[in-house]
């Protein structure tokens, strides 16, 4: 699910109770530097590839394999999909500290050579004090340090490319992953009665979105691939470091279908709980629906929020807005949502999009309440007004369009909560910036074609999997 448009509503929905502006109590972002990087010294790190090959453990072997590996393509084939997702080249020779629970450190350490409570200090270090690069680890031993470091160990954090902040405090950033792709993380900070801070973060999931739901700047902008676990854990983290606050709420609704990219997800969402120390109920998985996957989801019985997002009172209605609907129809979503109840004892929270003239009409309240009556009580709808984004068919509704459509599922009985807000501008402004910087990459390819023929083939397929560009569009001189 992507925050850029309509979703940051919604978001804004599961962060407040009654938003208010708090943007003088929360920090002016301060920009994150990388400090420079060391060369490693090729003769120990040629020792160190050697005894991961052959000494270490079968634990650490499936640990260091789950950070080197990228996520696998999507589970499910019935959902119209894109073509494999790319491995991040360079990320792929490395093995990330981030995502690895305490007892993977404390065996790593061992493996090193190290004592056991070394792997309690990293995982402080890690998770507690934040540090991003482990030549910084001053704690430990350098030689440990420096093991690490030319062993191909990484911390598994990536740069700050923008920061914008919207008047109500809200702060948007692009973070820059290890193949220079750019992701969206939003933090919302809302000040409590009592005067605390919650501070939700909404992360992204994949570099882009395969699903291409009509309505969404994502969906729009292609699908590049999905992110690793680490790459999810390090939003949560970021947004912590630029507030200088715990993040208490953590949901799944940034770019991409959490759903397709269901592993690193799921490892994302036990070191969110476990290491980063966020409760299960405080996590929102969301989905727009992928076949066979909320039975998955299921099955680990996590006490955290499903929000499903239906968009549409019925069948057809829905295969307009969401193309990918084709291969799952409602009432199957419907059916899996009322298993997933009585599987996990969590009811399922449903997400709306309010298009103007398109859904959101009274008929369709009335209609989207006899549906979720049909399958049950005590479902929960949100509903979100229509975000304008560039180049969109869709307008967003009326105020009074939206009072009407929630009072109707008020008379069916239907809890509703609806927000609307503005300070989206700023926000806006950064989905901005991520598009000059892709631009900014077309261009370069561009001139590369006609300066290096002899290229044409590797960037025609850059181009085609991250932009999505046809290759007729090209001509080389
Ligand atoms: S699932 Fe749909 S709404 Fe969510 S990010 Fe993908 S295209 Fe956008």
């Amino acid at each position: 699910m992507m925050v850029g448009g309509a979703q940051y509503t919604h978001l804004l929905s599961l962060a407040e109770e009654g938003f208010s502006h708090i943007n003088a109590k929360t920090p002016t972002p301060q920009p994150l530097l990388r400090t420079a990087e060391r060369r490693p010294n090729p003769l120990r790190a040629h020792k160190w590839r050697r005894y991961f090959n052959h000494v270490h453990s079968a634990p650490l072997a499936r640990a260091a394999r789950s950070r080197a590996i990228s996520i696998s393509s999507r589970a499910t084939a019935t959902v119209p999909t894109p073509a494999p997702a790319p491995t991040p080249s360079r990320a792929a020779d490395s093995r990330f500290l981030l995502g690895l629970a305490e007892p993977e450190l404390q065996q790593l350490a061992l493996d090193f050579g190290q004592q056991r409570y070394r792997g309690k200090q990293l995982h402080q270090l890690i998770y507690k004090s934040k540090i991003r690069e482990i030549r910084d680890f001053l704690q430990l031993p350098q030689s440990f340090r420096n093991d690490l470091e030319e062993a191909g160990w990484k911390v598994g954090r990536s740069s700050v490319h923008s920061v914008v902040r919207a008047a109500d405090g809200t702060i948007k950033i692009l973070i820059k992953l290890e193949d220079d792709r750019l992701i969206e993380t939003v933090g919302i900070p809302v000040e409590e009665d009592s005067g605390s801070l919650r501070l939700t973060a909404c992360v992204s999931s994949q570099v882009g979105c395969p699903l291409r739901c009509s309505f969404c700047a994502t969906g729009k902008g292609g699908f590049s691939r999905n992110l690793q676990q680490h790459e999810i854990v390090e939003q949560v983290l970021a947004i912590e470091e630029l507030f200088k606050n715990r993040v208490s709420n953590v949901v799944f609704m940034g770019m991409g279908e959490p759903m397709l990219n269901l592993k690193a997800v799921l490892g994302a969402h036990r070191c969110l709980n476990k290491d980063v120390q966020i409760g299960q109920r405080m996590i929102t998985i969301s989905t727009v629906g992928v076949p066979n996957t909320i039975k998955k989801l299921a099955t680990y019985k996590l006490q955290s929020t499903l929000a499903v997002s239906l968009h549409a009172s019925n069948q057809k209605l829905r295969e307009k807005i969401v193309p990918s609907a084709k291969s799952y129809p409602l009432q199957a979503i419907m059916k899996d949502c009322k298993d997933y109840f009585l599987e996990t004892g969590r009811r399922v929270s449903f997400e709306y999009t309010l298009l103007a003239g398109v859904n959101d009409e009274v008929e369709h309240a009335v209609e989207l309440a006899e549906l979720l009556h049909s399958w049950g009580r005590g479902s929960h709808v949100n509903l979100i007004p229509f975000n304008p984004i560039e180049g969109s068919e869709y307008r967003r509704p009326y105020k009074k369009a939206v009072l009407a459509f929630a009072a109707a599922l008020k008379t069916e009985e239907i809890p509703v909560l609806r927000r609307i807000h503005g300070g989206l501008d700023a926000l806006e402004e950064l989905s901005q910036l991520r598009n000059v910087f892709k631009n900014s990459r077309i261009l370069t390819a561009i001139q590369m074609v006609t300066w290096k023929s002899s290229e044409v083939i590797s960037i025609h397929a850059c181009l085609h999997q991250d932009y999505e560009l046809a290759f007729c569009n090209f001509k080389v001189e």
